[in-house]
């Protein structure tokens, strides 16, 4: 196969244009070679952008929902039409084995832009009612304006279709900011946009967080501003947003719990976290990382588990053997590697497998797992976002609950037995945005996402995303004279 396009060009006001900005070193991961450079938008770029949107808004705000629904379509079959650049260009930028962006990211990000299309023409709400006597209540939902959409490296194509297919949908424009790391793809559907789509409802700009991130977030004619990201960036995006009282949604990060209860289904249990705890190299929000294992299981699974993750194949030469990447970067899997020396400093840690940099080329650390580590611990409580997964023993559910409970995150977490009644009651009351039972980190465009506590709030997916990305607005109307 040739190697696939790499785009440069942000799109602007309907225009394919090079970026005036400083130009940022765009890596291949799992080699560490220079892809090529992506220059970022200007200051100038940057506002030419916004007032685009801004001017876009009123036409693309009153067009109807079958005119949304059908340029959502249209987007959706030209990712399909280009599945095989997209798909590679995400395997070269992020290091992810090819034949996984062609079997998930592509299908899932696709998929999005069709939901949305259809979830637009059939939204519910209020009853139209006389509230009032002799006055008769509506409520509208009506977009917001100019949404600000910032996106990290993870998935780029599939959070770029989580971010643009509901704010499109509800009828807002956009002004859409990749990482500055994985911008490829979303410029390789650019040209795609550009055509279907009128000058100034979707713009695309490259850059980084604090040069041309912070600067569109604090935009006064930004109305909404939607991140996911990591804590520390939402917590900026909020101070910037309040000096001129914008919206936000934020998802940020997450620490999976996974409570194992002695009844589970063994088998079962290993082969989801060998899946779900390393895929994407772990660089996933809701990653089954963080495992509570019942005192009668729990010895047998570090054993069963440890071998599973030991077989992890990753870093091969032939692609298709691999079933994880590399961190995205040197500066993370740095990262990866100081959580895990840190955690191995303390003397009741200890190291199933795993836990070193890959030598070789490229961004790669060892599928880790640790065990006998405790509530407490640095390791248990703060967010690797790497291939490390670590388990901490119990005796009772309601224990499992409390620690599960315990943490700053409140994203995804899943529940693992064969007694239901159990299941049920420990989903109801885990304080995470998704639980899953006998299962982890299967996600579905009709089912919301998103999470609680310091993992942000909004939904992505689902029409509660229609909801975030739009208002309620109640319209009443006093009668005249009176029938009778
Ligand atoms: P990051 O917060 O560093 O960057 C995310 C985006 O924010 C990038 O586009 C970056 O350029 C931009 N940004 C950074 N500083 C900014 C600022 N001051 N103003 C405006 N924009 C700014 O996150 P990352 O390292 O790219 O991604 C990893 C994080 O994302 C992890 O914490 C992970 O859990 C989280 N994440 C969350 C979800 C979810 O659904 N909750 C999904 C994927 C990733």
């Amino acid at each position: 196969m040739s190697p696939p396009t790499l785009h440069s060009a942000l799109l602007i006001d309907g225009q394919l244009v090079a970026g005036q900005g400083m130009a940022e070193a765009i890596l291949n991961p799992a080699t560490g070679e220079l892809l090529c450079d992506v220059a970022e938008a200007s200051p100038e770029q940057l506002e030419s952008a916004v007032q685009a949107a801004h001017r876009a808004f009123p036409s693309w705000s009153r067009s109807t929902p079958a005119q949304r629904a059908s340029v959502l379509l249209a987007i959706a079959d030209s990712i399909e039409a280009l599945a095989e650049p997209l798909a590679a260009l995400e395997s070269l930028n992020c290091g992810k084995p090819l034949y996984l962006a062609r079997q998930d990211d592509i299908p899932a990000s696709a998929d999005v832009f069709r939901f949305f299309a259809g979830a637009v023409r059939c939204q519910q709400g209020q009853l139209a009612g006389e509230y009032l006597p002799g006055h008769t209540s509506m409520v509208r939902r009506d977009p917001i304006g100019v949404v600000a959409s910032i996106t990290p490296w993870n998935y780029p194509l599939m959070m770029a279709a989580w971010k643009i297919a509901p704010a499109l949908a509800a009828g807002n424009c956009l002004v859409f900011k990749p990482s500055e790391h994985t911008p490829l793809s979303i410029l390789a559907l650019a040209p795609a946009l550009r055509d279907i789509l009128p000058a100034g409802v979707l713009n695309i700009l490259c850059g980084g967080g604090e040069s041309v991130g912070s600067t569109l977030v604090s935009h006064p004619r930004v109305r909404l501003v939607s991140l996911t990201g990591d804590i520390v960036t939402g917590q900026k995006i909020l101070q910037a947003a309040s000096r001129t009282v914008k919206r936000t949604h934020l998802e940020l990060g997450g620490k999976a719990p996974v409570i194992v209860c002695d009844d589970a289904d063994l088998d079962a249990v290993v082969q989801g976290i060998r899946t779900h705890g390393y895929y994407n190299a772990g660089q996933d929000c809701t990653a089954a990382c963080r495992i509570y294992a019942q005192a009668g299981i729990h010895d047998r699974l570090v054993a069963a588990l440890g071998d599973a993750v030991a077989s992890i194949r990753f870093a091969r030469r032939k692609d298709a053997d691999n079933e994880i990447g590399p961190l995205i970067s040197a500066r993370q899997r740095d990262r990866v590697a100081s959580f895990v020396e840190r955690a191995l400093g303390q003397p009741h840690i200890e190291r199933v497998t795993g836990a070193a940099v890959h030598s070789g080329p490229g961004f790669y650390y060892q599928p880790t797992l640790l065990a006998g580590c405790r509530q407490s611990d640095e390791i248990v409580q703060r967010e690797v976002f790497g291939p490390v997964v670590t388990v901490t023993r119990f005796d009772e559910p309601a224990q499992a609950l409390d620690w599960a409970n315990d943490s700053e995150y409140g994203l995804a977490s899943s529940v693992w037995t064969r007694d239901l009644d159990k299941a049920f009651q420990l989903a109801g009351r885990l304080q995470y945005g998704c639980t899953w039972i006998n299962t982890h980190f299967m996600l579905t465009s009709e089912m919301p996402h998103g999470g609680l506590k310091r993992s942000g709030y909004g939904k992505d997916l689902s029409s509660d995303s229609l909801h975030d990305y739009s208002v309620a607005r109640h319209i009443m109307v006093r009668h005249g004279q009176q029938l009778d």
